[in-house]
């Protein structure tokens, strides 16, 4: 019977000099994540991880599983001791639990790591296929296109037989990469790009830029449906999000600048904000949504102009994704039904008819020049809201003034 999950990470077997680091964060991540699973024990072995399922549930363990950055790949397995005969007996019944219907075709491939072992993979595979052929009537073989994989993985802590294998998620251990500052409107883009971020071990703060009156509840609820999507595939299963009234700076730029001037002040206005939030909270870079020439905002000179406010570096995982790939990865992660209710944001609510699409730094400097938008940045940072978003749950978090 299946009695275990074998866990393999991916780029994680790259980094030599600090693997250490990142396999124990790993592990504590499908611990957590799991913790509820109370009889699961874990067994840990050079290049594999082991769940060892005392009977939990498989079928409740693999969405988990699927949603934790750094894990490459996982199957179904049931563990023998390496006697050939126990092999034989071993994937028989591994075979018979998982035959798709009565004409399929079939292949056994083995991975001989122990390199001790008496037999070599080529030999046990075939001795295997004819035990199977012996004990199950009417088996077809087919080692170029088989149904089915019976797969053999000989290791110094025993033999592992199994068929089902699952991809991971990929990327990274959850927060190994440090922290970053997610910019997070309700559209499309900036929760995937949350997502790539979290998925290639970036710790996740999010930070909404919101106007009421002019934007509304529903606005704001829809950005903390979006994060909770992200929260299963996080460290701790939670994400922060730091909700900036802005409507008294947005005021400002319309009453003192130029139209055409106005996103372009917006948004660094933004930058300024997330990087100041970012300095005082740990972030070292700004992460968002932008996409080169999706909007005005978003031509090289725009990015130009806007980036130039801040030292802090900007990653823009979605820069030259075409529109489609990134609705691609939006229904994968069942973010773009939320993404597509209707809702305002800062940025539609005062949109100027022709918004610069090559602004200058200078000029827009000399927009600025007009209001004293530090105080109101002091004022906006003062009055940041934090909430504190769990799977399932979420809550105000009341933090110390001087945590900014
Ligand atoms: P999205 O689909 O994510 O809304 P977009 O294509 O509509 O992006 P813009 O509105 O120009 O593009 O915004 C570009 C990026 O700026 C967004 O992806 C997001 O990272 C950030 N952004 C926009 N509005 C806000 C907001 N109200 N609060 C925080 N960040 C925002
Ligand atoms: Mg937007």
């Amino acid at each position: 019977m299946i009695d275990r999950i074998l866990i393999r990470y991916g780029e994680l077997s790259l980094k030599k000099s600090n693997r250490k680091q990142f396999t124990d964060r790993m592990k504590f991540t499908i611990k957590r994540a799991l913790k509820d699973f109370e009889k699961l024990d874990y067994l840990d072995c050079s290049m594999r991880f082991y769940i060892i399922l005392n009977g939990e549930d498989e079928n409740k363990i693999i969405p988990i599983l699927e949603k934790i950055p750094g894990i490459y790949s996982f199957s179904l397995a049931e563990r023998c001791d390496k006697d050939i005969d126990m092999i034989k007996e071993c994937a028989l019944r591994v075979l018979k639990e998982n035959m798709p219907n009565k004409n399929f075709t079939f292949k056994v491939d083995t991975n001989r790591a122990d390199k001790n072992y008496p037999l070599h993979s080529l030999e046990i595979s075939q001795e295997i296929a004819r035990y199977l052929f012996k004990n199950i009537d009417n088996l077809k073989a087919d080692v170029h296109h088989p149904d089915l994989t019976l797969n053999i993985d000989l290791r110094d802590e025993g033999a592992f037989i199994y068929v089902k294998n699952y991809q991971g998620l990929g990327g990274l251990p959850a927060g190994s990469m440090g922290k970053v500052e997610l910019m997070i409107s309700g559209g499309i883009d900036s929760i995937v790009a949350g997502f790539l971020a979290v998925r290639k071990g970036l710790h996740v703060e999010a930070i909404h830029f919101a106007s009421p009156p002019y934007t509304s509840d529903n606005s704001l609820q829809k950005v903390i449906d979006l994060l909770e999507v992200l929260t299963p595939y996080t460290e701790y299963q939670s994400i922060n999000l730091l909700v900036v009234p802005f409507t008294k700076i947005q005021k400002a730029i319309y009453d003192y600048c130029r139209d055409d001037y106005c996103i372009t002040i917006m948004r660094r206005m933004m930058y300024r904000i997330a990087e100041r939030l970012g300095k005082n909270r740990g972030g070292n870079a700004i992460i968002n949504g932008e996409n080169i020439g999706q909007v005005a905002s978003q031509t090289l000179e725009s990015i130009n102009t806007i980036e130039s406010v801040v030292s802090m570096p900007i990653i823009r995982p979605l820069a030259t994704m075409d529109k489609s790939e990134i609705i691609e990865i939006s229904r994968k992660i069942n973010t773009y039904d939320i993404s597509i209710r209707p809702y305002e944001d800062c940025c539609t609510v005062f949109v100027p008819k022709h918004p610069q699409i090559k602004p200058r730094p200078d000029m827009a400097e000399a927009q600025e020049k007009k209001f004293d938008y530090e105080t109101l940045i002091d004022e906006a940072i003062t009055n940041i809201r934090i909430i504190s978003l769990k799977t399932g749950k979420h809550f105000d978090l009341f933090l110390k003034d001087d945590i900014f």
